[in-house]
């Protein structure tokens, strides 16, 4: 069984098909999504469309878009029971990024500080911006973090996993030396899977879908020379221990 601990089913590509995208990652092996709300109205969506079993919910807002976040946070405080996660929320560096970076470093620190007095896990985008995202939790004693798609330097990641930090690999991995080389860096104990669907397909421009979780399970088989079944295995028990997810 595979669990996708980061996607996106509220976006607008799989509207009116949920149901026969799910189906599809059920037949593939990834049994539990976790869906990411980007801002205060997909959160509202993503809570809908969660029904705990296969679907689970994890609310969030983007640095590049950051207008509301305080709607979001009040959102996070009234469903801290039902969700499993924070998230996605971060910091993103990338060049067409306008957001100002001290307005986002204020804006992560208000989110790394609300998951832990809720006690719940912060999933963290840090595109361009890994080494600074990782600064941040490590310095403010962030407990339970994932980091989505990381894209910065594996060099950067010892003292996080040191510290129990997860790592979740998308689908991209198939066209991506540098995730390749951090998953050959991390520990199997430190790694998760993910989709990112829609974004982060192994082919660049292609819808991606839930059911490609399985090509990051058949990337890290092949890099760390161990079976698909064991990959399954560890990445599942390593969602159900930072996750509050329910055993199906
Ligand atoms: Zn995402």
């Amino acid at each position: 069984m595979i669990v996708d601990v980061h996607c996106h089913l509220t976006d607008r590509v799989f509207e009116g098909r949920l149901e026969e995208v799910l189906e599809d990652a059920r037949r593939a092996g990834v049994k539990i999504l976790v869906t990411s709300g980007l801002g205060f109205e997909d959160s509202v969506k993503v809570l809908k469309i969660s029904d705990y079993v296969t679907v689970y919910p994890s609310l969030g807002i983007m640095p590049y878009d950051i207008e509301g976040y305080r709607d979001v946070i009040d959102l996070i405080e009234e469903n801290a029971d039902k969700i499993v996660a924070i998230g996605e929320v971060g910091l993103d560096y990338h060049i067409n990024v306008t957001v100002d970076r001290e307005l986002q470093k204020k804006v992560f620190l208000e989110f790394i500080e609300l998951s832990k007095s809720l006690d719940l896990p912060l999933i963290v985008h840090s595109r361009s911006a890994g080494k600074y995202a990782l600064e941040m939790l490590l310095n403010n004693k962030a407990e339970k973090v994932i980091m989505h798609a990381f894209d910065g330097s594996s060099s950067h990641i010892e003292e996080p996993v040191k510290r129990g930090f997860f790592f979740s690999i998308p689908p991209s991995i198939a066209r991506s030396n540098q995730k390749q080389k951090l998953v050959k860096k991390l520990p199997l104990e430190n790694i998760l899977i993910e989709s990112d669907s829609p974004a982060l397909s192994p082919t660049l421009g292609e819808v991606n879908t839930p059911s490609n979780a399985r090509v990051s399970v058949m990337w890290i088989s092949r890099l760390k020379e161990i079976t698909i079944e064991r990959v399954e295995e560890i990445t599942s028990e390593n969602a159900f221990k930072i996750l509050r997810l329910r055993r199906v």
